[in-house]
C-alpha cells in the first residue's frame, strides 16, 4: 500500500512540482495522458521545473502628493479628499 501510494506520488511528481506555474493544468494534463510513456513524465519534468516568462513591469513616476483611489484606481489631484472618477474617499 506504501509503495502504492509512492509510486503516484512519483508519477504525478512533475504536476506537484508545477501545481504553482501558470501552465500548472498543461502540466498536469501532460503528466496525466502522457506520464506513462517514460518521455511524456520526462517533457512534464522539464515544463515543470523551467522557469517561468513573466511579463514586463512598467514603472510610472507618481508626481509627489499624488494619491491613487483605491476602488477604481484613478489618480486624484493632491489634498483631494475624494475620488474625481467615482466619488469615493480617498
Ligand atoms: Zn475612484
Amino acid at each position: 500500500m506504501l509503495t502504492l501510494a509512492f509510486s503516484v506520488l512519483l508519477y504525478f511528481l512533475p504536476a506537484i512540482i508545477g501545481r504553482h506555474k501558470r501552465d500548472a493544468s498543461g502540466i498536469f494534463l501532460v503528466n496525466l495522458l502522457f506520464g506513462w510513456t517514460v518521455i511524456g513524465w520526462i517533457i512534464a519534468m522539464i515544463w515543470a521545473c523551467a522557469s517561468e516568462d513573466y511579463g514586463q513591469v512598467r514603472f510610472v513616476e507618481v508626481p509627489a502628493g499624488r494619491r491613487y483611489c483605491c476602488q477604481c484606481g484613478s489618480a486624484t489631484y493632491p489634498g483631494a479628499h475624494f475620488c474625481t472618477a467615482c466619488g469615493r474617499t480617498v
